[in-house]
């Protein structure tokens, strides 16, 4: 398996590299916009050209490489403006990948806010069916890899259905995938703690959505339990989860050439102040379970 981290992009698109080789990653994934604002800088030619050069160096060891769109975006909202606000972020997120090279982009599905799972979910997949039909000639590449979520408030995606739903009614062929994070997987309630639950719950994704849809995945053990819906991300083996159900996953040969980021804290601070960092560190605990 590609092994990798969400990495930092601050200073410039092209430190995602820097930033990746210094931890050791195999593979890494940056935001190209700010969460806390629906405005941003357009890429620049000169910026955009730069990465493809640096993404073209590092070609034989960092790759493949993802974006992960802003979470701001919601096209389950009921608001029309923040509907409209969404959607043009999430052409905007799309034709930036393209802009830069790359083809898979992550992103949240969004949340019904309490107008109801079915309603939300028809929302959600109306407008990236009509994003993907925009960017068909701008981003035709561009893989939109919708990911499995915790099921937190009123977010969508945290049953293996209202992905296969997602899927079946955006009707983007190849330009739709799936992110399987770990985290959010397990605090939805499907057990990946040992062979054998991994396994049952591998068979269910298959028998919902097609193991074939999962592109990439989001490696982050949790800081609390199967089936509370809750999103707080622990290091790797620290959690509930446990370094035998991140085993199965390194070990599973259906996966020996998908790249998984960690999205767990960057560092720890000890009782004198001193800190380390932990990317470095979850990574070496993932590549010790390597049978
Ligand atoms: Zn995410």
């Amino acid at each position: 398996m590609r092994l990798g981290a969400q990495v930092s992009v601050s200073g410039g698109l092209t430190n995602a590299f820097v930033n990746a080789q210094e931890i050791g990653a195999d593979t890494l994934m940056f935001y190209t916009k700010s969460n806390r604002r629906w405005q941003a800088k357009p890429i620049s030619e000169k910026d955009a050209q730069a990465f493809k050069e640096t993404a073209a160096e590092y070609a034989a060891t960092i790759y493949p490489n993802v974006v992960h769109a802003n979470y701001l975006m919601n096209l389950g909202s009921p608001e029309e403006d923040k509907w409209e606000k969404s959607y043009h972020s999430l052409v905007d997120e799309i034709n930036r990948v393209a802009q830069v090279g790359l083809k898979l982009m992550v992103m949240h599905p969004g949340s019904h806010m309490k107008t109801g799972e079915e309603t939300g979910l028809a929302k959600i997949a109306q407008g990236i069916r009509r994003a993907l039909a925009e960017t068909a000639d701008s981003a035709p590449e561009v893989v939109i890899c919708l990911e499995t979520m915790a099921g937190q408030g009123t977010n969508l995606g945290y049953k293996f259905e209202h992905l296969a739903y997602l899927i079946e009614h955006i009707e983007g062929g190849p330009r739709v995938g799936v992110c399987f994070d770990t985290c959010h997987v397990f605090t939805a309630g499907y057990d990946i703690r040992t062979q054998e639950a991994y396994d049952a719950t591998m068979a269910e994704f298959d028998r919902v959505i097609g193991l074939d849809h999962i592109k990439c995945f989001h490696f982050n053990d949790s800081k609390y339990d199967l089936g509370t819906r809750r999103d707080r991300h622990e290091h790797i083996g620290k959690g509930f989860i446990g370094s035998e159900g991140f085993a199965c996953f390194v070990n599973d040969p259906r996966w020996a050439d998908h790249p998984a980021h960690l999205e767990t804290p960057k560092t720890e601070e000890d009782d004198e102040g001193n800190k380390t960092e932990m990317d470095p560190v979850n990574l070496a605990t993932l590549r010790e379970l390597i049978k």
